[in-house]
């Protein structure tokens, strides 16, 4: 544990990041030599706007690199919610995808849950449909918000012990927040949820050993908030200026903490990189549904185990037991 005037230990997502694409690279190039084909990702976007289709590369760049087909469905700006709807429902029965991502946010004019609903849960892949959420808050395996599974997977990775420990969470989305909350639970931790109405920000913040911040407010949580040798999770992507920041005032946090992520460069990296391991695990888990065609398929081999660790989502005992 750091004291306070130490350095904090930098929690890097880039290391992890290709550790996790390397296996999804192995288990892709062993599902390409059974079925001959590369698993497929479909990303719909409503509408363009910079930011995203930056982050849109970025995913379109790695899936390329470990093997994955991927393709952008575009729907223009305009499109009524039906389109979408129709567009969905024909990449859910398209085979050669296996993963559906909807680039958010969505014009005003379409609901958000009419988009979601129309998601085959199979394919969702950034675990965004209710029957997903509802799988993690039950403890079963489902497919898991990938930013979420990124927070908690970096403290994994990171050999940082969660279970017993105090952890609270700046934020409740559906998205983020929430199922950041329930992956920690999962974890054994005890766990402490603020938002917007929470009272005494800071007397909950400094109870915690372990701080998730997912509010998407630059400089919401300071250095002198919180108890010397506390690990931060900064979620927060924030564009100030020509910077992009965190929610957690990193300078004065290094100090007090006694392992911080750093923004950009923390949780990003890792959040693309697990992305690409949810969808190899989806393509596995369709194949593997496919019904036997002959006795020889009757007999393929399992499915490897996936690229990620429980948190993800594998076939183990959940409620935290590995
Ligand atoms: P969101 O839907 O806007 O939710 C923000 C949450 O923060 C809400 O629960 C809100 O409380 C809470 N909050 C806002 N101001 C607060 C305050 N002053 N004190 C305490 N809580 C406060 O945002 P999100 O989608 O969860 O995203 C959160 C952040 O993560 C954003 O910066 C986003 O850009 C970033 N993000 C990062 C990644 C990644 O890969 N690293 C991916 C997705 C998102 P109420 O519920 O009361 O409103």
């Amino acid at each position: 544990m750091t004291v306070a005037g130490g350095e904090a230990r930098l929690l890097l997502g880039g290391p992890i990041a290709s550790e996790i694409r390397l296996a999804v690279a192995e288990d892709v190039e062993a599902y390409r030599k059974r079925t001959g084909r590369s698993p497929g990702l479909a990303i719909v976007i409503v509408g363009r706007d910079a930011p995203s289709m930056v982050y849109l590369q970025q995913i379109l760049k790695s899936c390329e690199a470990v093997g994955i087909a991927s393709r952008l469905v575009e729907i223009e700006g305009e499109a009524t919610e039906r389109l979408v709807t129709d567009a969905i429902a024909a990449l859910n029965a398209d085979p050669t995808v296996n993963g559906i991502i909807v680039q958010m946010p969505l014009p005003p004019s379409i609901r958000l849950r009419a988009v979601i609903d129309a998601i085959d849960p199979a394919k969702d892949i950034d675990g965004i449909h209710p029957l997903n959420a509802g799988l993690l808050r039950l403890g079963y395996d489902g497919f898991l918000p990938a930013t979420a599974h990124a927070a908690v997977e970096i403290l994994r990775r990171s050999g940082i012990e969660i279970e017993g420990k105090r952890a609270v969470v700046v934020g409740r989305s559906a998205v983020v927040g929430m199922p950041a909350a329930f992956l920690l639970v999962r974890e054994n931790a005890t766990v402490t949820v603020c938002h917007s109405r929470t009272r005494d920000l800071e007397h909950h913040v400094r109870d915690a050993e372990i701080l998730v911040v997912a509010a998407g407010r630059p400089g919401l949580i300071t250095g002198s908030m919180l108890s010397p040798g506390v690990v931060v999770v900064d979620v927060g992507i924030n564009v100030v200026g020509d910077t992009i920041v965190g929610d957690v005032d990193f300078e004065s946090a290094r100090h007090v903490a006694s392992a911080i992520t750093p923004v950009p460069r923390g949780v990003g990296p890792i959040t693309n990189a697990l992305l690409l391991a949810h969808l190899t695990r989806a393509a596995y888990a369709q194949e593997q549904a496919q019904p036997a065609a002959t006795s020889s398929d009757a007999r393929r081999p399992p499915a490897p185990d996936p690229s990620v660790t429980a948190a993800g989502g594998r076939a183990a005992p959940t409620r935290g037991h590995r």
